[in-house]
């Protein structure tokens, strides 16, 4: 999905680090007076939190879930089909997960893969561009810092698709590279479909213009950038041994997954086939705006998740709570998110 202009109601809750300062100031500042009016004004400033990353194993691969933004979505007109019966359906489903109709919140988690001999990062956050008050919201660099890890460090970014929530840590605050020796790896249709001159977005009829307006031109900024160095793949190619391609079509033409698997121990990481933890799996056929063919995004995910609750998949997906690691169950006709437990 793509958060550039609808991203407003962003809650700091900062790692100790420099950020934390900028992030903290700005979460007091909202509680003051900002969006949520006189119900925030009555509650106490939030504090920063702990580190903001979660390491975890997968065969002799280290994995990190790097904690870099949340953010509330409206749900209308995200979700849904407008002028229909959807949005008393959408309700329902929010309800019963405990969880408010008018908006939703969703997160954002780049994923370190450490080979041993490679360093992949998969996605790059949402990036110092500002949200809905002005100000920049990533915390990308310190959540790596954290985790014992430098921008430069990284040898492969793979880009799941060219939405600005996953390109915006291409660069830093100054424009410049963040990651200048990384190479680039992203599906050879999603490169093709933002360089070219007009990109199609007419199968997403319930984005509005300005939407659209905005994603290309983040879209295209981000192909302009990566192109040099882009490493473009197909489906099933091996980004490095043990990363394999998953070909995903729907929420853009080059979206992928990738299955990531060492010493028999296996992970999906399915990323934009999901955007939200309640409606993305209890309602996977609904439309969704951010898609850029909403009939092909919505058969593309309900085949994505019944494969992997057959298999009982381990599955990260960088939209869903922090550390975004879980399991899909089928359930009442459609799925359920069930998230895996932390472990120290
Ligand atoms: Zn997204």
């Amino acid at each position: 999905m793509d958060t550039t202009i609808s991203r407003r109601s962003f809650v700091a809750l900062a790692s100790g680090s420099a950020l934390a300062a900028a992030s903290l100031a700005q979460a007091q500042a909202h509680a003051q007076g900002g969006a949520q009016g006189g119900e925030a004004a009555k509650a106490p400033a939030p504090l920063p939190q702990g580190a903001g990353f979660y390491r975890f194993s997968l065969g002799s691969f280290r994995c990190v879930s790097l904690g870099d933004a949340e953010f509330e979505l409206p749900t209308r007109p995200t979700w849904g089909q407008p002028g229909s019966l959807d949005e008393a359906d959408i309700a329902a489903a929010l309800s019963y997960d405990f969880k408010k109709a008018d908006a939703v919140r969703a997160y954002v988690q780049p994923l370190l893969i450490d080979t041993g001999s490679a360093r992949i990062l998969i996605d790059t956050g949402n990036g110092p561009r500002p949200d809905g008050t002005g100000k920049p919201v990533s915390r990308l660099r310190a959540t790596l810092a954290a985790a014992g890890y430098q921008p430069s460090d990284i040898d492969v970014v793979v880009l799941t698709h060219l939405h600005g929530d996953h390109t915006g840590g291409l660069t830093d605050t100054d424009g410049t590279e963040l990651m200048p020796k990384a190479r680039y790896a992203l599906h050879k249709d999603e490169l093709a479909f933002w360089s070219g001159p007009n990109p199609d977005l007419s199968k997403t009829p319930n984005l509005p213009e300005g939407w659209k307006q905005n994603i290309v031109a983040g879209a295209k900024k981000a192909a302009d950038l990566i192109t040099p160095r882009a490493m473009q793949v197909a489906d099933n190619d091996q980004v490095v041994p043990g990363v394999r391609v998953l070909h995903m079509p729907g929420h853009t033409p080059g979206l992928i997954a990738l299955e990531v698997s060492d010493g028999g121990s296996q992970l999906l990481v399915a990323n934009d086939l999901m955007h939200h933890d309640t409606l993305s799996l209890r309602r996977p056929l609904m439309p969704v705006m951010f898609d850029a063919d909403i009939e092909l995004g919505a058969k593309t995910r309900a085949k994505f998740l019944e494969k992997a609750a057959s298999d009982k998949a381990l599955v990260f997906s960088y939209h869903m709570p922090f550390p975004a690691i879980g399991r899909v169950r089928a359930e009442a006709g459609a799925f359920a998110w069930v998230a895996d437990g932390w472990r120290w």
